[in-house]
């Protein structure tokens, strides 16, 4: 068990919108009968979040891997109060705007290939359902009938709506319980090494004629566990799909605008996919947006004088001015700050400080690519301890299944990413010592 130093400093000075008890917000993956309340939040700047009770925690997700820049760059900040006071919303339907348009040629540039056609919607898992849409469509479009199916991965994470979940990891994902109420797909491991290799051509000419695509995380495999892969397994999906002529779809939502090291995964296995999905770090962490951008092969299917082969497909808030003049800003600032730099000094960092907690019980492994640390446990025992003791620390750090994760705002300095990990390793190390001895 975790136990909390008796002397620490909480002061319960909760804001008066504050009932720990309230009901009314449903939260996210949350068990909301036994969960402890939330914590009242005031601010959030650079790395750190500010509670309500003034004490400060040092960021250490992201906010769900999004917060790229920091909180509150004042750049993204002046350019979404710029662009709200000036057009905050209006639909796409009939009209465009400088936002829209700027920000589909900068990501057309930006993104390997002839990824040159962005389809905007605002989260990331409707970015996938896009882009399975557009695959479907880009056979039948073609004439072929048949081709319905997806072949996805073990450990693999897409989304939380009905067609997404079903390319979640089915058996051991988190909803596996759904598993009746979704669409059927095919399932393969990672082809990573000849044998797997060969087991995932298998299943490939075992579906012949009825799959339209394979969909796959790039390098990281986030949501269902942090699994990596290597640049080798990416590029045999790319060649096994060329082989076939089918489609590939790779949801960069986690990893793209550098996480992984590289602007996107993709760029590193120098492979181009048929469509790649974007959200989380697109707007640097402030609105929400995702674009699923495709290959000119993809949309030239959809171009004809044939109204029925267009794609069918409108989120009223697709293309928010507001929410695009964001990912400019965050773009902008790619451009103006040492951003991948800041990465390669992160995962130096992790170099130096995770492999410290190796002889610890219960430690499966620690990994690290570019800004993304992960320690894998054998599992996760009193969950809710071990975030409160983080918290204790001052460090925000939100561990699941049976990972730790880190993956700090780029701008996080020296002194701040050091307090981080150190918090970290003293939390998990007492934390282990004390669950799994
Ligand atoms: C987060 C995530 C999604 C879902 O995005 P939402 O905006 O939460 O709908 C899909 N794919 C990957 C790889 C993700 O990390």
């Amino acid at each position: 068990m975790i136990t909390t130093t008796p002397d620490a400093p909480v002061k319960l000075s909760e804001p008066d919108w504050f009932d720990p008890k309230s009901r009314h917000v449903w939260r996210p993956y949350t068990q909301m009968k036994t969960t402890p309340p939330s914590l009242p939040i005031e601010s959030a700047q650079g790395v750190t979040l500010k509670l309500s009770d003034g004490r400060e925690l040092i960021c250490g997700v992201s906010s769900w891997w999004t917060a790229c820049h920091g909180y509150s760059h004042p750049h993204i900040v002046g350019e979404i109060q710029r662009q709200v006071g000036t057009l905050s919303h209006v639909m796409l339907g009939g009209l465009t705007h400088e936002p829209a348009e700027r920000l589909a040629r900068r990501l057309a540039d930006l993104s390997p290939g002839d990824l040159n056609h962005a389809f905007f919607c605002e989260s990331g898992s409707v970015s996938v359902e896009i882009a399975m849409k557009m695959a479907i469509q880009y056979w039948l479009n073609k004439g072929e009938q048949g081709r319905q199916r997806f072949v996805s991965f073990t450990n693999g994470y897409h989304g939380d709506t009905f067609a997404t979940m079903s390319l979640c990891d089915r058996q051991g994902g988190m909803h596996k319980h759904l598993v009746d109420s979704m669409p059927e797909q095919i399932n393969a491991d990672i082809p990573e090494g000849p044998e797997a290799q060969a087991r995932f051509e298998a299943v490939l000419d075992a579906h012949e004629g009825t799959i339209a695509a394979v969909v796959t995380e790039p390098l990281v495999q986030g949501a269902g566990g942090m699994k990596f892969h290597s640049v080798e397994a990416l590029q045999f999906m790319r060649k096994a799909c060329d082989d076939r002529g089918l489609l590939l779809i790779v949801d960069e939502i986690m990893t793209g605008f550098g996480r992984t090291g590289t602007m996107f995964a993709c760029d590193r296995a120098e492979i181009v996919p048929d469509v790649m999905t974007l959200s989380k770090a697109l707007t640097g962490g402030t609105l929400p947006l995702a674009a699923a951008i495709a290959t000119t092969r993809v949309f030239d299917s959809f171009w004809s004088d044939d109204d029925g082969k267009c794609l069918m497909h409108g989120p009223t808030y697709m293309g928010n001015p507001a929410a695009c003049a964001a990912a400019n800003a965050s773009l902008d600032l790619f451009e103006s700050e040492p951003r991948l730099q800041q990465v390669a000094a992160i995962e130096a960092a992790f170099a130096r400080y995770l492999p410290t907690l190796e002889d610890i019980p219960g430690l499966v492994e620690v990994r690290w690519t570019g800004a993304l640390g992960v320690i894998e446990m054998e599992s996760l025992k009193e969950l809710d301890a071990l975030k409160a003791a983080f918290v204790e620390a001052g460090v925000w750090v939100r561990p699941y299944s049976n990972v730790i994760v880190l993956m700090p705002p780029f701008v996080i300095s020296e002194d701040e990413l050091e307090t981080l990990l150190r918090g970290v390793i003293t939390v998990t190390r007492s934390w282990a010592q004390s669950v799994f001895d």
